[in-house]
């Protein structure tokens, strides 16, 4: 596993009043993510609850009509809750669960990472607040009470600018006050160690899957794999078992938004600079003060204005390439895949299918390339009607 530091990128940069707490969740993690009984209790989960593994499908029509490289799509949608989140809280619950706390706390933007928590939360009979900003309660009431159904409390968190980086910050808040009987479920590959560690191995089960499917289909490894960036995790999970193999080549899709050169997007990445925000060292799309800037994307579940740590290392490296999607090459790809594939995709996931469609013309039919679906995109029909200029009565 990981240490903690990816270059010169990482680490546990924390208010002391946490650290002693974030040391304890290190060394339990530490001391089960070998441990068989763990590893089987987590497996026996994904396998029975949240139905893996999940599929690697050969998308032939986009694989003719583009032209170019064969297209596997990796079907993280097809997962109970509807993305790869579930994956993830199921191993923090159970690392938790050991560590003998009774509540779950956690931060969402659109709502899908509460959503998780909250399930597996009910799952485990355990107690579960979810912080999540004004702005976003407002924009995603069906998720507000898709979690109050599930018996999660929703605290709308006014301060700020009411969005993600705000609920973040009032759930670390939470966590300092109560991490006697807390544990905070991070919902991507960011903050302190050991999460982004954590959540690499918990995702990584993508990668380990994939990696087994593609030999069985093909009889060799991909020459792309390519998955949305938001924070980070679908994406590290995607590439993990493949970035020892240097003949895969890694893509991360981040949102640009408007445009990487307009204030609207969320293009950290390509825009960032290097800083210390939510108890990491990465990149971060900050003004010259380091003051934290607004993001934007059509994707809720990509705007976030910083990325987990381990990406950026991969980028330094060169061992990963990082592209930005416009907002409008995304929704193009929804449609796209929507009547190609018959699959209605997330809009974040949406991010890696652009530029498939970008990369998959330029190679020759013997190349393969592993896109990652990370969700289903039935939440995001309205806002996509939209974004095309119809109202969908949903009151
Ligand atoms: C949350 C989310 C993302 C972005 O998060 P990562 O940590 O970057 O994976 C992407 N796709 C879907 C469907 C999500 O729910």
């Amino acid at each position: 596993m990981k240490s903690g530091s990816y270059m010169e990128y990482g680490g546990q940069y924390l208010p002391e009043i946490l650290l002693p707490e974030i040391q304890r969740v290190a060394k339990a993690y530490k001391q089960y993510k070998d441990d068989p009984e763990f590893l089987n209790e987590f497996h026996t989960l994904l396998r029975d609850y949240a139905n893996r593994p999940s599929l690697l499908y050969y998308a032939k029509n986009m694989t003719e009509d583009l032209g170019g490289a064969k297209i596997y799509l990796k079907r993280e949608d097809l997962n109970h809750t509807g993305a790869h989140k579930i994956n993830n809280v199921i191993g923090q619950a159970l690392i938790a669960k050991r560590m003998g706390k009774t509540r779950l706390i956690a931060e969402t933007g659109a709502g899908q990472h509460g959503v998780a928590t909250a399930t597996i939360a009910a799952l485990f009979g355990m107690k579960c607040e979810i912080f999540m900003g004004k702005m976003d309660t407002d924009r995603q009431r069906l998720n507000v009470f898709r979690m109050e159904l599930l018996g999660a409390k929703v605290h709308p968190v006014t301060s700020g600018t009411a969005v993600l980086k705000d609920a973040i910050n009032a759930a670390l808040q939470d966590y300092a006050a109560h991490s006697e009987d807390t544990f905070y479920v991070i919902g991507s590959a960011v903050g302190p160690h050991p999460y982004p560690a954590m959540v690499h191995d918990f995702q990584s089960v993508i990668s380990k899957e994939s990696k087994e499917q593609i030999k069985k289909v093909e009889g060799r490894l991909p020459d792309y794999v390519v998955a949305c960036v938001g924070g980070g995790s679908n994406a590290i999970g995607s590439f993990a078992e493949y970035i020892e193999n240097p003949e895969v080549n890694l893509i991360g899709a981040e949102a640009a938004g408007h445009g990487v050169n307009t204030p609207d997007t969320a293009a950290t990445m390509q825009r960032g600079t290097t800083g210390i925000f939510h108890g990491m060292k990465s990149r971060f799309l900050q003004n010259d003060d380091g003051q934290i800037n607004p993001v934007y994307s059509i994707s809720a579940g990509l705007d976030y204005p910083g990325v987990g740590p381990e990406h950026v290392a991969l980028m330094d490296s060169g061992r990963a390439q990082y592209v930005a999607i416009t907002d409008d090459e995304a929704v193009n790809a929804f449609e796209y895949i929507a009547k190609e594939e018959g699959i209605v995709a997330a809009i974040e996931s949406c991010h890696a299918v652009a530029e498939v469609m970008k990369l998959a013309p330029t190679l020759s039919k013997d190349k393969i390339i592993i896109c990652t679906l990370s969700g289903r995109g039935d939440k995001d029909v309205a806002s996509i009607a939209k974004y095309r200029g119809i109202e969908l009565n949903e009151d």
